[in-house]
């Protein structure tokens, strides 16, 4: 039918945002804040004022989150339908964007403490997901099995996050132990020498995250800041066995992608600086490509760029046809990060 316009095909990606409260330091300081929220109505403004003028901006998303919204209730409201789609077999991306101190980590991983199998109300949305798989699959009595790959993207290079560390090596070296990414003859995207780990139970997710941190952590003192200018991926595959047909076993697949991207602030700010040029322009490269993809895919584009980067051709599998997208766009109330504000804005509303 050629009169059926795009807009009725359907479109899944899901664009949240996330306003962070001030710092006990922008209190302190009492810094303005330029933001309000209307959950209810889903939009954010952005109190602006030119020349005496009052020009607020107004922006809308599918759901907007205030400073006083719990990791709970952002889990329980949109990312569980999320995870509910990978449990029936599908592939799905949750994206945290954001400019650095934002609270992407805070997001995607939350408070890292774990008390004793109860969720603490900091968890973020990985210890969160890897609950609800377990406890869904458990209470199916389903015979299933869960893995997990944790990998960092820096300068379109990959480390594995969960690798054991080799200790005849130094640590320069270490870090730059890159892993390729292969295609099969299908077109799958393999990514050759990661470590796929199997969890058997939800509190293992602490332990898994607290060795990726710490990875992080001895990089960063190494190349000053490599955290905010990286790309971090957790990937959950859950196998379920559906049943038996002669001696064959019938499997379903779902994959969970969970990626907490590079700081914002590098797309914008890059392209003056000399020294840095080569390591911005990398980060510009998935993180740019990313948002050209996601925007192709709302548009129902036909040529959608996945080969342009590594994070995109990572996730090719994951973004468009039948997956599920979703965006966390995370921001600040405050005025010195208004900039900043406006541009993850509008990156996210493109998307939308
Ligand atoms: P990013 O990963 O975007 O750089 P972080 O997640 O590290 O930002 O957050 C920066 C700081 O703000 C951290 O100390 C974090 O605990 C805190 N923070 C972020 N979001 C929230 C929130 N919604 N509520 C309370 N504290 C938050
Ligand atoms: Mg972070």
């Amino acid at each position: 039918n050629s009169n059926r316009p795009d807009k009725d095909r359907e479109v899944n990606v899901q664009v949240l945002l996330r306003c962070r409260p001030l710092s006990d330091d922008e209190q302190r300081s009492n810094v303005p804040k330029v933001i309000t929220c209307n959950e209810h109505k889903r939009e954010v403004t952005v109190l602006q004022s030119l020349a005496n003028k009052q020009v607020d901006r107004v922006f809308t998303f599918d759901k907007v989150f205030g400073p006083k919204a719990q990791q709970r209730s952002i889990y329980d409201q949109a990312i569980a339908p999320v995870v509910n789609e990978v449990l029936e077999g599908f592939n799905c991306t949750v994206f945290a964007y954001g400019q650095t101190g934002t609270g992407k980590t805070y997001t995607m991983e939350g408070g890292m403490r774990n008390k004793g199998g109860e969720l603490p109300a900091e968890a973020g949305v990985i210890p969160r997901a890897i609950r609800q798989i377990f406890d869904t699959l458990e209470a199916q009595n389903a015979d299933y099995s869960v893995k997990v790959t944790f990998l960092e993207l820096y300068n379109e290079e990959i480390t594995d996050l969960l690798a054991p560390e080799d200790s005849s090596k130094n640590c320069d070296e270490r870090q730059k132990k890159p892993i390729s990414l292969m295609e099969d003859g299908k077109g799958c995207v393999i990514v050759r020498g990661l470590e796929e780990e199997a969890v058997y139970s939800a509190n293992e997710i602490y332990n898994l995250l607290e060795r990726g941190a710490a990875k992080r952590r001895t990089a960063d003192t190494l190349l000053n800041k490599r955290s905010s200018r990286s790309h971090s991926v957790f990937t959950i595959t859950i196998h379920v066995k559906e049943a038996n047909v002669g001696d064959e076993e019938l499997i379903k697949c779902g994959k969970l992608n969970l990626v907490d991207l590079a700081g914002s602030e590098n797309i914008s700010r890059s392209g003056a600086r000399e020294g840095r040029a080569r390591e911005a322009g990398e980060i510009n490269k998935s993180l740019l490509t990313l948002g050209r993809v996601i925007n192709t895919l709302v548009e129902h584009s036909a040529h959608i760029p996945y080969r342009d980067s590594k994070l995109t051709r990572l996730l090719r599998e994951s973004l468009g046809g039948k997956t599920k997208t979703c965006i966390i766009a995370t921001i600040a109330q405050s005025a010195r990060c208004l900039e900043e504000t406006l541009s993850t804005l509008d990156y996210a509303h493109r998307a939308k």
